[in-house]
């Protein structure tokens, strides 16, 4: 099935041969195409039972070490969001910070396969199931990973999203939800029949809401960062409904998706032969640690060091971003966005610590090597 910008519909001919491949690859029972991860997140949060005795509402446990996108989305669907703390080798969440932040209103749990790295997910979804709380895969940043035990990324929610919009590993525009459980794929049907389109935004203006996001977004972390004892939850909570217009969007180019999804594997492998350099070239080199996971997944999304010494972030990437290169720290613990209560000091410090460099096709093997010469100067440079 697809949202257009007409409505819902049958999956268009072009995509036919992807989505049975996906489903193939993931037993899955039903697909959604749309035009963002946001999106599908948006439907995979209505699909979850979110019943709740009182009427209190639905809590989703996720990830504070992520972009903003999927808390927004669980709070236009009607859920609350609460953050988990993570793994601090990883970034990613783990049972235990789950488990701090289930309550009895906890209906589902949202597993971020963070910058491509993957996890034994299997104690997670047991968990979630023991709890009656649907397990969701974010794959926007993993897209043809492998867990640890070689099955795909994506085989052990019930939900999966994935995002190819630019930025991620396939950018030709687009996102999806897949379901795994058959119920679910009855209730998405059912839901998409009597689904309306709501007014969906141009794209000019969905391109200026979003530059506004962004700007309140890093203005807030950015006096977050000069304030630590600042609340930034009050104004940011008040103003956050006005962006809801941003997440749901309909699938654009179905036949440049499809045209471009055969080209999975040899950019993964590109993207790999860079992580592979840059792991060459910066591994016990520096004031920092290199994370190893995308060898693992097979998926590198950015390669990604985390400093030792938090003071030094701010300085270091500007310098080497001064030199030219793709340097980003765009994460910034979300529970001071969102819920300061949920406070979560593992994924604040891994935040504070983490470089991302680019591996994708704007980059070459040169570039790798000069930005890597960039990094290691500037680092010896007190
Ligand atoms: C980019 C991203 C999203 C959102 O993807 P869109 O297609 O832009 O909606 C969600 N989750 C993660 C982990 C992402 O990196």
């Amino acid at each position: 099935m697809i949202l257009s910008d007409t409505g819902s519909a049958p999956t268009p001919e072009a995509l036919l041969g992807v989505e049975e491949q996906l489903l193939a690859e993931l037993d899955g029972k039903a697909c959604l195409w749309c035009g963002r991860a946001a999106t599908g997140l948006y439907w995979a949060c209505l699909l979850a039972d979110c019943r709740n005795p009182g009427g209190d509402r639905p809590e989703l446990i996720l990830p504070a070490m992520v972009c903003a996108t999927p808390a927004n989305v669980a709070l236009l669907a009607g859920w609350a969001p609460r953050f988990a703390d993570c793994d601090p080798a990883t970034g990613m969440i783990t049972l235990d910070s789950v488990r701090e932040r289930w309550t009895p209103r906890t209906r589902a749990v949202l597993f971020v396969h963070l910058y491509g790295q993957t996890a034994d997910l299997e104690p997670l979804s047991s968990w979630c199931r023991e709890h009656g709380a649907t397990l969701i895969e974010d794959n926007a940043q993993a897209l043809g990973a492998r867990l640890p035990d070689g099955r795909p990324a994506g085989t052990l929610g019930a939900m999966a999203v994935y995002s190819f919009n630019p930025t991620k590993i396939l950018q030709s525009g687009g996102g999806a939800l897949l379901v795994r459980d058959q119920e679910l794929a009855w209730r998405l049907r059912g839901l998409l029949a009597r689904h309306h389109p709501s007014a969906l935004l141009d794209a000019g203006r969905r391109a200026q809401l979003a530059s506004s996001y962004r700007n309140l977004h890093h203005s807030l972390a950015a006096l977050k960062r000069l304030l630590p004892s600042q609340d930034i939850s009050v104004p940011f909570g008040r103003l956050r409904a006005a962006y809801d217009g941003l997440y749901l969007a309909p699938l654009k180019d179905a036949a440049a998706l499809a045209a471009a999804w055969p080209e999975l594997p040899a950019i993964l492998e590109r993207r790999r032969e860079k992580a592979a350099l840059y792991e060459q070239l910066l591994a016990d080199d520096g004031p920092w640690s290199v994370l190893s996971g995308w060898r693992k997944s097979g998926v590198c999304w950015r390669f990604s060091l985390l400093l030792r010494d938090p003071e030094r972030l701010v300085a270091l990437s500007d310098a080497v971003r001064q030199d030219g290169f793709h340097v980003s720290n765009l994460y910034w613990e979300l529970s001071s966005f969102f819920r300061p209560r949920d406070a979560c000091p593992e994924s604040d410090r891994f935040a504070r610590r983490i470089v991302n460099l680019w591996v994708d096709d704007s980059q070459t093997l040169n570039d790798v090597r000069r930005c890597c010469e960039s990094l290691k100067h500037h680092a010896q440079r007190r």
